[in-house]
């Protein structure tokens, strides 16, 4: 439990860091665009030579940025497997649990013979590691989680999925639910109702970019006062999953 607090920790710290490297490409693509926009209306060639200084070093910056998310595992490509998706889920569960404070109870709902899905086992491991956070945070005296995996068939196309086999994945909490206002922004990059140094923006818009990633999808249910409910559905993979040992899926992270 200990290793998964860890892990959960780091993990959040993650997500941090990714908001801090966004805030700092922003303030560089605002140095590059300022300074481009300068240039064609200045004639003195000293200020000319200046702005293209100016340039240069942001794009220095830029380049050292991506060599630190590199170095960091998250500027990669996807890292797809085909993975039983009830081990997938079972192997996060234990930093899922310690994610949480002891007034938070949270059930899985794992079935045996559960389909293989494609995933990238680190995203998903973020991926649920974010909707936990978020029911924690919606329930800031205690309530329960609940993650539900089942297999289902989809026997119509909707807006978002084709018709097929799908697994399922819910995570509902007992919190405070979001009102219409939030909900419909709740998907937005950078979007929070938390205080500054809480919320990041991220969470949700990582989940979402996961299940797309994947080929699935996420969708949100929520009532103020009742709590939320967050929905992502990844397809069935063609074939067996991987031969995947206990513990693969989460030891593929490793950040020390
Ligand atoms: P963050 O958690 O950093 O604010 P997210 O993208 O994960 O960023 O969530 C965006 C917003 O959506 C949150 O600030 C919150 O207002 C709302 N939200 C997300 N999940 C939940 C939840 N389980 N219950 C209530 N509100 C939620």
């Amino acid at each position: 439990a200990q290793r998964a607090l860890l892990q959960g920790q780091k993990l959040e710290a993650l997500g941090r860091l990714t908001a801090g490297i966004a805030h700092d490409f922003n303030n560089i693509l605002q140095t590059l665009s300022g300074a481009l926009q300068l240039i064609p209306l200045t004639h003195d060639p000293a200020r000319i030579r200046m702005l293209a200084e100016t340039c240069q070093r942001a794009i220095a910056r830029a380049t050292k940025l991506t060599g630190q998310m590199r170095s960091f595992g998250m500027a990669q490509d996807a890292r797809l497997a085909t993975v039983d998706a009830g081990v997938a889920v079972g192997n996060v569960l234990p930093m899922l649990h310690s994610a949480l404070p002891p007034n938070i109870d949270l059930a899985a709902d794992v079935p045996a013979g559960l389909w293989p899905v494609t995933v990238d086992a680190l995203q998903m491991e973020l991926a649920l590691l974010n909707l936990v956070l978020n029911a924690r945070d919606a329930m800031p005296d205690g309530g329960q989680v609940r993650l539900a995996v089942r297999n289902e068939v989809l026997s119509e196309r909707t807006t978002a999925l084709a018709a097929g086999d799908y697994v399922c994945i819910a995570l509902s909490d007992t919190g405070s639910g979001m009102g219409p206002e939030t909900l419909a922004r709740a998907l937005e990059p950078f979007f929070t109702t938390k205080a500054v140094d809480k919320g990041t923006g991220l969470g949700l818009p990582q989940a979402y970019g996961f299940a797309n990633q994947s080929n699935g999808t996420l969708a949100l249910d929520s009532q103020p006062g009742v709590g939320t409910t967050v929905t992502i559905w990844l397809p069935r993979a063609a074939g067996e999953a991987d031969g995947v040992e206990e513990g693969a899926v989460a030891g593929q992270i490793d950040m020390t």
